[in-house]
């Protein structure tokens, strides 16, 4: 077996009564962009703070390239690091911001110089060392920080909600330029968000944390396609559930009667489901498909909205005595013509891309 550049081993965090993480364990390879996805107070931040050497584990271990960091001191592990509280110093220009990793490692002035100037042109800054912060939007201030971050070439950057204080344009923006400095100097990322969309957009690979423990690490196409668990369903991407009846079940597809006794059969199973009870069945707005009238074998309800969103259609439909489903159009979808408020309808979707959990 190769040995995990970066191994995050049984790592469990409690602060008196409350446990903040609990046996998140993960290896990242070398240059690998790793996410931590969740809502907040799930343990992303606390996990990273760990990494980062803030904050002591209550257990387990942090291994880079095989050794443990733990006994390491924050500012010995050359990890570099951009959160959103450890903002630039006011009083330094940007120059000085961006050297200042390298000043506390006592580098010679000429090797500062040059480092310095590299380290912005990376980040599309060039020319702005003598710029004071407080002069900066705040996308720039951010390019700063990553800068300054990278000056001394880490293997390993950690990156805590970097982009959450800006708008969504520069924030799109930005994103970008993160990728792109991935990809030009190969670092190591581990990247926290509470937004699917970012996690989506960067990352190789993404862990999604739910109450303080890791539900699944995936791809994003992996977690989309197969999600293990309700909650991970419900975080990446749109989704709806209803509760369905489970007929039977193999262990690996149930066969499911829908509410209105609409039977489906080979629907992919998530956790052990017995022969009877219910189930609750996640349907993808985008993969759904939409009739007017009855149709035998779908699911019946009444549009009770509409709503166009450019490059698709939205519309919200409600089967009876249940709550409404979100079913989502390409533009110029058939049915969309003739389709108003009030209108019967029928949703089918293929078995296969619903998924059934406990
Ligand atoms: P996230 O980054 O996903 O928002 P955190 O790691 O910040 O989550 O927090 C996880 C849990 O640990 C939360 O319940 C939070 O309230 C708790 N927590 C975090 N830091 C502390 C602390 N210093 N003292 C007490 N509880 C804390």
């Amino acid at each position: 077996m190769t040995q995990a550049f970066l191994s995050i081993r049984g790592i469990r965090k409690v602060y008196g009564p409350v446990t903040a993480v609990e046996n998140v364990t993960m290896d990242i390879a070398e240059g690998e962009f790793m996410t931590f996805l969740g809502p907040s107070g799930s343990g992303k931040s606390t996990t990273l703070y760990i990494l980062a050497g803030f904050q002591d584990p209550s257990d387990g271990d942090i291994l880079l390239k095989g050794k443990s960091i733990l006994a390491t001191p924050s500012h010995k592990r050359s990890i570099g690091m951009v959160f959103q509280r450890y903002t630039l110093f006011p009083h330094l220009s940007v120059g000085e911001n961006v050297a200042f990793p390298l000043r506390i490692r006592r580098r010679p002035q000429a090797e500062v110089a040059e480092r310095v100037k590299a380290a912005l042109k990376l980040v599309r800054l060039e020319g702005f060392e003598d710029r004071r912060p407080a002069l900066m939007s705040g996308g720039q201030q951010q390019r700063v920080a990553l800068a300054r971050a990278l000056v001394y070439n880490p293997p390993v950057l950690l990156m805590d909600e970097p982009l959450s204080a800006l708008d969504k344009k520069l924030r799109e923006e930005i994103q970008f330029e993160i990728r792109r400095i991935h990809q030009e100097t190969g670092v190591t990322i581990l990247y926290v968000t509470h937004d699917q969309e970012e996690a989506l957009r960067l990352s190789d690979r993404i862990a999604v944390f739910s109450q303080g423990e890791i539900d699944q690490i995936g791809t994003g196409p992996e977690l989309y396609a197969a999600p293990a668990t309700r909650f991970v369903a419900g975080f990446i991407g749109d989704s709806n559930f209803i509760e369905a009846d489970v007929v039977s079940s193999d262990g690996q597809h149930a066969k499911l009667a829908l509410p209105g006794g609409t039977v489906i059969d080979g629907v992919p199973l998530h956790g052990a489901l017995s022969g009877s009870g219910k189930a609750a069945l996640l349907l993808r707005p985008e993969r759904m498909n939409l009739h007017l009238g009855e149709k035998p074998g779908s699911l019946g309800g009444t549009v009770r909205d509409i709503t166009f969103l450019g490059n698709n259609i939205h519309v919200l439909v409600e089967p009876e005595g249940v709550a409404p489903i979100s079913v989502r159009l390409p533009f110029g979808h058939a049915a969309l013509a003739e389709l108003a408020p009030g209108n019967k309808v029928s949703m089918s979707f293929n078995p296969s891309d619903a998924h059934a959990f406990k």
